[in-house]
């Protein structure tokens, strides 16, 4: 959702509140697509001080599917948004989520989404992940591969003492 500014500015040292939906769907990032799952609506608040200088408060929560990083089990990550942004709009250098007066909720939301992007996302604690030989959901169970990988030095010491052996 877009929303014009201008009404935020009609008046000096005046608080302006507005709240916003969020179109996002998806994030689309360089790790992938992530669907937006819910969200709730974007709460605004401008203080405007002087002549096209805003104080700009953007809260909202987004909760988006993540793959765990281990067993690639979807996992609702819940991402809190709580930007503060100081805004003169009579420059002309303005960040990419406004255009003239307009605020592209949508784009200053979908920034901050990637500044709090989860570094680390498990379906819990302990997870297993997934058996590298057959590809296997270890938290389901035990899949039985010999999944003991030798040190390719090991693997040939190993060899000559089958020799010996045999
Ligand atoms: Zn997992
Ligand atoms: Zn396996």
């Amino acid at each position: 959702m877009k929303i014009d500014l201008a009404e935020a500015m009609a008046v000096e040292d005046s608080l302006w509140q507005r709240e916003a939906s969020l179109d996002l769907e998806e994030v689309s990032i360089a790790q992938g697509r992530f669907p937006v799952i819910k969200k709730t609506p974007v709460q605004i608040t401008a203080r405007h001080s002087k002549k096209g200088r805003l104080q700009l408060k953007v809260s909202a929560e987004v909760l988006v599917e993540i793959p765990c990083d281990r067993c690639l089990t979807p996992v609702s990550s819940a991402i809190s948004i709580d930007a503060e942004r100081q805004l003169d709009l009579g420059e002309s250098d303005q960040p990419v989520y406004i255009e003239g007066t307009v605020l592209d909720v949508d784009g200053l939301i979908f920034h901050e989404l990637l500044l709090h992007w989860p570094a680390k996302i498990l379906c819990r604690e302990d997870c297993k992940g997934l058996c590298p030989v057959c590809g296997a959901d270890l938290n389901q169970g035990e899949c039985g591969c010999d999944r003991h990988v030798l040190d390719p030095r090991m693997a040939a010491i190993q060899d000559i003492f089958n020799k010996f052996q045999s």
